[in-house]
């Protein structure tokens, strides 16, 4: 399954799709842990990677489409994915656009977490104690929010008019176990 999850920060659309990944055995593409992984290198693009993201901000639609073209062609997502994080930008998801098109990826799931922006502020403050990431603090936060608001939000909603039949809203402030069960009957519906 082909599967595209959008979300604001702390919406758990991560957990999620890491949960249903196993359970549908494909790929969890989450584009924040590729570009955290990367950071962990010394050379000059991660201290550039590192400066942006823990401002808040969006890393370039070029390294990110990048990154996940590559994924998309390797072996690793022959069985399916869950894109989580991406596309962020209406640049992105048009160059997403072209690319399935082009590849024949026919998507077959779109699911929108909303959440009230308290809950995220709230959720988000509590992680950054739990996990240390350097991007979680309240003004980071808030300017992650803006971000989804401006930049993400509108495609999201591209994506919701342009494959009405396989969006889905996610009522993302449930327990995480709700969440999942919803899940998986929409991926069964959607592999059907
Ligand atoms: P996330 O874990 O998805 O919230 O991503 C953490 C950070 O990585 C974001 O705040 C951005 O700086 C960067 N990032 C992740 N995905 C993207 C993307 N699709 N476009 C631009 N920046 C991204």
């Amino acid at each position: 399954m082909k599967i595209v999850f959008f979300g604001p920060p702390g919406s758990g659309k991560g957990t999620q799709a890491n949960l249903l990944s196993k359970e549908l055995n494909i790929s969890h593409l989450s584009t924040g842990d590729i570009l955290r992984e990367k950071l962990k290198e010394t050379d000059d693009l991660s201290k550039k990677l590192q400066t942006i993201m823990s401002s808040g901000n969006l890393v370039s639609d070029e390294i990110l489409n990048q990154i996940v073209s590559e994924k998309l062609v390797g072996k690793e997502t022959n069985n399916g994915f869950i894109l989580d994080g991406y596309p962020r930008t209406l640049s992105q998801a048009n160059f997403l656009l072209n690319f399935i098109n082009q590849h024949e990826l026919n998507l077959d799931l779109i699911i929108d977490f909303k959440i009230d922006f308290k809950i995220v502020e709230q959720r988000i403050i509590y992680r950054s104690h739990q996990e240390k990431r350097s991007d979680d603090s309240l003004n980071v936060v808030k300017i992650r929010l803006e971000k989804y608001l401006q930049e993400t939000y509108p495609v999201s909603e591209l994506f919701c008019d342009k494959f009405p039949d396989l969006s889905h809203t996610i009522d993302a402030s449930q327990e995480i176990s709700k969440i999942q069960t919803e899940l998986m009957k929409l991926a069964k519906k959607g592999q059907n």
